[in-house]
């Protein structure tokens, strides 16, 4: 087991938190308490048979070892940019209004009831556990994603807050190394900001990190589990303040995190395709239990003629058999956040990225009770319209025989849901 605890402890002064106005001013108990936060890895729990045999190991890097899976790159890049010339391609329209963004609100101390999940734009979402731990998935804040932040696309709608915004970050989760949800910037902003903060990586990403500064830092091959268990530093489960109604004594806070399959890629440059692993994510925590689908495809689709629809059972297009699995062995799930968008001409991005219409199968391959969209709104990334995703959702939920409302919802950017 290691330890991971800052050297200089800081203590976090929720009290504090009240005062910013992104914060919802409740009048419950409001604590400062420093916690050291150890990974362990778990006891191997059952899984699928072909885990075992590791097929998405290759002799380099890594692979997606179904037939649902074809190669997504540069190729596919020159393909849009021919179909631009062309004048087949859309581009779409980012002139506003188009997704509302609002300033996020975040809890003022660790007593939660329910799972709370705030939607930070793209791939990013803030996740406050009844547990009292607080998760970041995928963060990037900057304007671009791209090297340098300078190079790739600008941001259609705004940033809803800054990592300095949010008042206790506990875990970062990631998904892969593409730009849209790793930035340099962000994670390394995060570290100086939150010295005990922890991050979970797919295998493979761990140097990048190291060379960043970041070394509290775990790597996990997809079906890996650890418990992760945050105690209070300063002296055995005893509060070191306590202002408000209820002051409670601080016990130890646990978590399980399982690192899981997607169908994805993975580079940051033009020599390191594959090099990195790509995964989904479950954690589960205080009686909750979240899945974050990170960045995936879902079928391979080939081209069809103008009106045919893709996702007519006839064409019997292959589907990636993982999602079923992680329901089976690791579900169900209380909530879902599952990608919508970056999905046109789906006999480009197919492979990589989820039609609403897959984004749907996955929620119930994955056996989400629930689920919150991710993934589009806020970079332009591929042809569909930018308000597109929540109506073909809409689309794939009727046709689900799944109510519009109240199951697979879309938020605004900044807002918050509780489960
Ligand atoms: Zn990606």
């Amino acid at each position: 087991m290691r330890r991971f605890v800052q050297r200089s402890p800081r203590l976090w002064r929720t009290n504090n938190w009240c005062a910013s106005s992104s914060v919802r001013n409740m009048s419950t108990t409001t604590s400062t308490v420093l916690y050291a936060l150890t990974v362990a890895p778990t006891s191997a729990r059952p899984g699928p048979e072909d885990a075992l045999q590791k097929s998405h190991h290759a002799k380099s890097g890594f692979r997606n070892p179904w037939d649902s899976f074809r190669d997504v790159g540069p190729k596919n890049a020159a393909q849009m940019f021919r179909r631009r010339f062309n004048g087949k391609g859309n581009i779409p329209d980012t002139t506003g209004p188009t997704v509302p963004v609002q300033k996020p609100e975040f809890l003022p101390s660790r007593d939660t009831p329910n799972l709370r999940a705030t939607w930070l734009g793209h791939a990013c979402y803030y996740v406050e556990f009844p547990s009292g731990l607080r998760v970041l998935f995928d963060p990037v804040f900057e304007e671009r994603c791209g090297p340098f932040n300078t190079l790739g696309p600008k941001r259609f709608t705004k940033a809803p807050c800054q990592v300095k915004d949010i008042p206790v970050i506990d875990a970062v989760v990631i998904s892969h190394n593409h730009y849209d949800h790793l930035s340099y910037k962000t994670v390394t902003e995060v570290a100086k900001r939150h010295p005990n903060c922890h991050f979970f990586v797919p295998l493979g990403n761990k140097p990048w990190f190291a060379s960043a500064g970041i070394h509290s830092v775990t790597e996990l091959d997809w079906w890996d589990e650890n418990d992760i268990t945050m105690s209070p530093s300063e002296g055995k489960g005893v509060e070191v303040e306590a202002v408000g109604e209820a002051a409670s004594i601080a016990a130890d806070i646990k978590a399980r995190i399982s690192c899981l399959p997607c169908q994805h890629v993975s580079a940051r440059g033009p020599f390191d395709k594959y090099q990195t692993l790509w995964s989904s994510w479950a954690i589960e925590s205080g009686g909750k239990k979240l899945y974050f689908a990170g960045d995936t495809g879902y079928k391979r689709v080939n081209e069809l003629p103008d009106g045919e629809d893709y996702d007519d059972p006839k064409h019997n297009f292959p589907v990636c058999p993982a999602f079923k699995q992680v329901g089976e062995f690791r579900g169900p799930f209380d909530l879902g956040l599952i990608p919508i968008g970056a999905y046109a001409p789906r006999f480009i991005w197919s492979a990589a990225h989820a039609h609403p219409h897959d984004s749907v199968n996955i929620f119930q391959d994955t056996k989400c009770k629930q689920a919150l969209g991710m993934h589009w709104g806020t970079w332009v990334l591929t042809e569909e319209d930018v308000l597109e995703p929540p109506e073909q959702l809409k689309i794939a939920l009727k046709k689900h025989d799944i109510p519009e409302k109240g199951v697979f919802d879309i938020l605004n950017i900044g807002e918050s849901r509780e489960f």
